[in-house]
């Protein structure tokens, strides 16, 4: 038999935020492999009985590519299960190879990513008209370095919405460069550790000037998405511009135009 490798995102926490797809697969999975505490909920409550499961967090990315071949020597369905979605910072490539030496077929299911979950979490948005268009998923050098040009400092001065991943313990690195790039003392900044895990998420508001101050106060020192952004808080503020594509002068495939355009306040 030469199963399948299923690289899964497993969401964020929260075994609800993972997709349809993603359960049914740990459903059939004969074997799982699932990436440290993170996601051991999601891998435990949908697997079938006599499936193996397997913690990578000991493992080298050597010993995992081989635990999966193995694998797919008795198993249809062998399942990778990593935390949000496995195109940012997963190690997918890394072991995609070896499985394609191997001329093992895998494939990718998507998952909720952490920003995504941070967000929603604090009741922000990432995009406001006017405000913001653009998102940045990125984070500060920590073992593995910046490639040139990505510095936090450079992507700062576009003042869009970041999301900095993996670098809640570099949080002064982080106040370093949005300093250095022009950002307000003001401006405001959340952390969010732990985003839709039950019982366990915790929000820190902040600006630039105090985040590390309130982190350091509710001591998250791990697992936390940073977001800054110029559309924080935006659900209190008094105006806004408003979205063209709920605006009644703006028609577009499925709507026609109607009345003028007016801003929304509150
Ligand atoms: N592939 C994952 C990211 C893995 S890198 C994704 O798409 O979310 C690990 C980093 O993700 C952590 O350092 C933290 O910054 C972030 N992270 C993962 N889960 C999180 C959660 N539930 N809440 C907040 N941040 C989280």
């Amino acid at each position: 038999m030469a199963g399948k490798v299923w690289f899964v995102g497993a969401g964020p926490g929260d075994p609800e935020l993972l997709t349809v797809k993603g359960r049914r697969l740990l459903e059939e999975a004969g074997a799982i492999l699932f990436a440290g505490s993170l996601v051991d909920q999601a891998a435990t409550l949908f697997a079938p009985p006599g499936c193996e499961i397997r913690d990578s967090k000991d493992m080298t990315l050597e010993e995992m590519s081989a635990w999966l071949l193995d694998q797919t020597a008795r198993h249809a369905t062998v399942v990778r299960l990593q935390t949000g979605d496995p195109g940012l910072y997963g190690a997918l490539v890394e072991m995609t190879r070896p499985l394609t030496a191997a001329g093992i077929e895998w494939a990718v299911v998507p998952g909720v990513s952490s920003a995504f979950a941070s967000a929603a979490a604090a009741g922000e948005t990432l995009t406001l008209p006017e405000v913001t268009q653009t998102v940045i998923l990125t984070r500060v050098a920590g073992r593995t370095p910046m490639p040139a040009g990505e510095e936090l400092e450079a992507l700062a001065a576009h003042k869009t919405t970041l999301c900095i991943f993996l670098s809640i313990t570099l949080l002064h690195e982080v106040q370093r460069a949005l300093r250095a790039a022009g950002w307000a003392e003001d401006a405001p900044i959340v952390v969010v550790q732990k985003a839709s895990w039950p019982g366990e998420e915790k929000i820190v508001r902040g600006t630039l000037a105090d985040i590390k101050k309130r982190c350091q106060a509710e001591k998250i020192g791990s697992q936390a998405m940073i977001i800054a952004s110029p559309a924080l808080g935006a659900a209190d503020w008094p105006t806004l511009a408003r979205s063209k594509l709920y605006d009644p002068a703006f028609g577009h495939r499925f709507r026609k135009a109607s009345a003028a355009s007016e801003e929304t306040s509150a």
